[in-house]
């Protein structure tokens, strides 16, 4: 049976991710639920989007974080995610090119690329990506039992099972982390970034990218956004970014807008079109006049970062 909450039993104050404040907030968007039940269909990462859920969004006064608030017990959030649906493998090949762009930008920063986690690894994919750039020791983190079953042989050994924490791996380790559309579904972010801090060699950077709430496809669309959705439980920009960052002893060292390469079909799949047949017609005739593989690299909602532990 799939595990379902209601909506209706006790929520969860969430603190400020960055000044830990729980008070001193403004509501951006009042929650809403559909049929006031939570499934892990609701957890399932880029699940087609036609319903629209979210806890109620604020904004924190004194960093301009956006964050869930209340929500349901991170617990539970937990079994979700252990049960959720790994559901956007087709996209993988786009998002391999622009992830594998990004880290050739980040390597930059470091004298050898040996050893890199992938924190949100789903199927591998990226991970092999790392190996195909030259990292030898690559490791992913993923809590969903689903994406890791999808992994290619040669990749699934080193996929570690669960939420990412920093006991699973020895301190001073790593030469890269990436996180990709990862962070913002972390009950405490920061608590990662500190786990980030004590993984990486001295000099090691970290690859993040997340949905950039400041973009203007985000600010268009407003709480239609696929962006504004139950799985996010921090909304982040590249100043809130750089802020929680800083604040967790990284130096920043790049904040970038992110340039995505997409298929019009994929596009089309987030579009806030109603009713859902309508958008199903729309992927329909995509594909009827075959351009619904057809890429494009626009630089649409999200929001990019490298950070260095100090030497
Ligand atoms: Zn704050």
């Amino acid at each position: 049976m799939p595990e379902s909450i209601s909506t209706k039993q006790i929520m969860i104050n969430t603190p400020c991710a960055i000044c830990g404040r729980i008070t001193e907030t403004s509501q951006i968007y009042p929650a809403q639920f559909y049929g006031e039940i939570i499934n892990e269909e609701s957890f399932s990462a880029r699940r087609f989007y036609n319903q629209k859920i979210h806890f109620q969004v604020v904004s924190c006064l004194k960093c301009g974080l956006w964050r869930s608030d209340p929500i349901i017990d991170p617990e539970q959030i937990c079994r979700l995610y252990q049960g959720s649906k790994f559901t956007y493998g087709i996209h993988t090949k786009n998002l391999e090119k622009t992830y594998g762009h990004y880290l050739k930008k980040a390597s930059k920063y470091i004298s050898k690329s040996e050893r890199l986690l992938d924190i949100g690894c789903g199927n591998g994919f990226f991970m092999a990506e790392a190996k195909r750039q030259g990292f030898k020791d690559v490791w992913g983190v993923e809590p969903s039992i689903e994406a890791i079953e999808q992994a290619s042989d040669l990749i699934k050994p080193f996929i570690k099972l669960g939420v990412f924490s920093a006991n699973l791996f020895p301190s001073d380790y790593f030469d890269v982390i990436t996180i990709f559309q990862a962070l913002e579904h972390f009950v405490e972010p920061g608590k990662v970034i500190e786990d980030c801090l004590s993984l990486l060699k001295p000099g090691g950077v970290v690859l993040v990218i997340n949905h950039n709430i400041s973009s203007w496809p985000v600010r268009f669309l407003g709480e239609s956004s696929p962006v504004i959705d139950i799985e996010h439980l921090y909304f982040f920009n590249g100043q809130t970014m750089k802020l929680i960052f800083e604040s967790n002893g990284f130096l920043v060292k790049k904040v970038f807008r992110v340039f995505n390469r997409h298929t019009l079909g994929y596009l089309a799949s987030l579009l806030p079109i109603q009713p859902i047949w309508l958008k199903d017609y729309f992927i329909k005739f995509l594909k009827l006049v075959k351009i619904e593989q057809k890429s494009l690299i626009l630089p649409i909602g999200n929001v990019g970062l490298i950070a260095q532990k100090p030497k």
